[in-house]
């Protein structure tokens, strides 16, 4: 398989330095599945463009890899798209021989690194597991603008329909070596089918070429999962990463303003706290954990109380979670050892050290996250962990009238996706309730007007 970096830049012949490769020179790399050569089909001042060709030893490489015989069969070695397509051993390539260039590196012109230049870039295969829909998704976003044709599954065969296979090509001025990690990042993810094992360096490197663009991406999700290969376990620390290197931290120490300010009148943070802790020990909790702990304010107060004798709190910023640790450090809350624990971890993802719990608290936490991330919350938290109890609290959108800081229709936290009014939240609360056999209970925090009902809801759902 090969791939064009062109560019149009003057002199174009820069791409030269940029590249860390001469024009007039056919340099070949050997790599442990194949040879990879790197030339030029043009280099004058106006128009320049670079060729990867990746020569891959398909057979040679399987061979070595009993694993991948047994996954597709003996067959497997012989016939596959490896070879035709752009994948992760492009990927691996574009890191092994151009690792100056993808970490922007240019000893000669350093200023020229850091340059945005018109860039094009044609990939004559590309699988995309998501068609073209998805690709679109991928690239658009970060601005480049595509020129796409679907390969036909056999040209001789029209009947036979289009195959998952694309010719792209992206244009932008860019940095090169932010289009790098680009391609360095998305080409895995559209073919989803990474040839190497995935482990805990995986994610170091999506958060290294991820950086500046990867956080704000909104296929962010998708490209995390499968990225990684869906483990669970390394999404979640990939996704607490991209948090911490995000604007829209949604670290209480950054939280805007407007929650705060709307709500001090009422201290409804207070009450919830309270509110939460109170459920918890009438209903004889014995071990508590508090998901999306944040800062730690509910911790604070789980401590408090001599019935807790298991108290964990978990949340996906480890910011957050470094500053909880130094709060309750300094309120005494690890005087008595094994008692509690902080661990970093996500509401959506199966995490079996959460298991076995009494009790589960998820304040102000489910209006962080995106609609559709939900139903994975719900399993995780009712048909997965399944503690005996669950409180949860969240906004009652209809009380934002009441709010004078608040424009209208806005909602009371720029990271809140979405918040429920009195009518949804019960919606919902029933529906969990039937589906994973909890008896449900909502009442209402705060000042309570007749019409709106009170500022915040909360949930507590008991196992039949
Ligand atoms: N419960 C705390 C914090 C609420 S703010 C309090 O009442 O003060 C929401 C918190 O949820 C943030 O700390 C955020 O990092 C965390 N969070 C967001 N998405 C999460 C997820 N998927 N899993 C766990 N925590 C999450």
């Amino acid at each position: 398989m090969f791939l064009t970096i062109s560019t149009s830049h003057s002199p174009a012949t820069d791409l030269g330095y940029l590249l860390h490769k001469k024009p007039g020179r056919l340099q070949s790399f050997s790599l442990n599945f194949g040879q990879l050569h790197v030339f030029y089909t043009e280099a004058s001042e106006e128009k320049c463009t670079a060729v990867l060709l990746l020569d891959m030893d398909a057979v040679g490489w399987t061979r070595s890899r009993p694993d991948k015989r047994g996954e597709a069969g003996l067959l497997y070695q012989y016939v596959n798209d490896r070879p035709y397509v752009a994948s992760s051993f492009l990927s691996v390539a574009i890191s092994q021989v151009l690792g100056s260039a993808l970490n922007g590196r240019c000893k000669d012109r350093p200023e020229l690194a850091e340059t945005p230049i018109p860039l094009t870039v044609s990939i004559p295969v590309l699988p995309s597991r998501g068609g073209e829909g998805f690709l679109r998704k991928l690239f658009e976003p970060l601005g480049y603008q595509l020129e796409l044709r679907r390969h036909p599954l056999d040209q001789n065969f029209t009947e036979w329909g289009e195959s998952r296979y694309f010719f792209l090509k992206l244009s932008k001025t860019v940095v090169l070596h932010e289009l790098l990690s680009h391609l360095y990042v998305l080409i895995p993810v559209l073919d989803a089918d990474k040839h190497y094992w995935i482990g805990e360096e995986e994610v170091a490197k999506l958060l290294k070429h991820g950086e500046g663009w990867l956080e704000t991406h909104p296929e962010k999700a998708a490209i995390v999962d499968r990225y990684l290969k869906y483990r669970g376990n390394l999404v979640q620390a990939a996704h607490a990463g991209l948090l911490v290197a995000s604007e829209e931290l949604p670290a209480d120490s950054d939280r805007v303003e407007i929650e705060d300010e709307v709500e001090t009148k009422i201290r409804l943070h207070d009450l919830r706290q309270n509110r939460v802790c109170e459920v918890l020990v009438a209903e004889g909790c014995r071990s508590v954990v508090d998901l999306g702990c944040g800062e730690g304010k509910l911790l604070t107060r789980l401590c408090q109380e001599k019935q807790f004798e298991k108290i964990i709190g978990v949340d996906v910023s480890t910011r957050s979670l470094e500053i909880a640790d130094q709060k309750l450090r300094r309120r005494g809350a690890y005087d008595e050892p094994d008692r509690l624990k902080l661990l970093q971890g996500s509401a959506v993802y199966r995490d079996d050290r959460l298991a076995g719990f009494d009790g589960l608290s998820l304040v102000e936490v489910v209006e962080h996250l995106d609609l559709n991330r939900l139903p994975a919350l719900e399993k995780n938290i009712f048909a997965i962990l399944k503690p005996r109890v669950v409180v949860l609290t969240t906004p009652n959108r209809e009380y934002n009238v009441k709010f004078e800081g608040l424009k209208e229709g806005k909602l009371r936290h720029r990271d809140h996706r979405f918040e429920w009014t009195r009518s949804e939240f019960q919606n919902w609360a029933t529906a969990i309730g039937q589906k994973y056999g909890y008896a449900v209970q909502i009442e209402m925090l705060g000042e309570l007007d007749a019409e709106l009902g009170g500022p915040s809801q909360l949930g507590v759902f008991i196992r039949s």
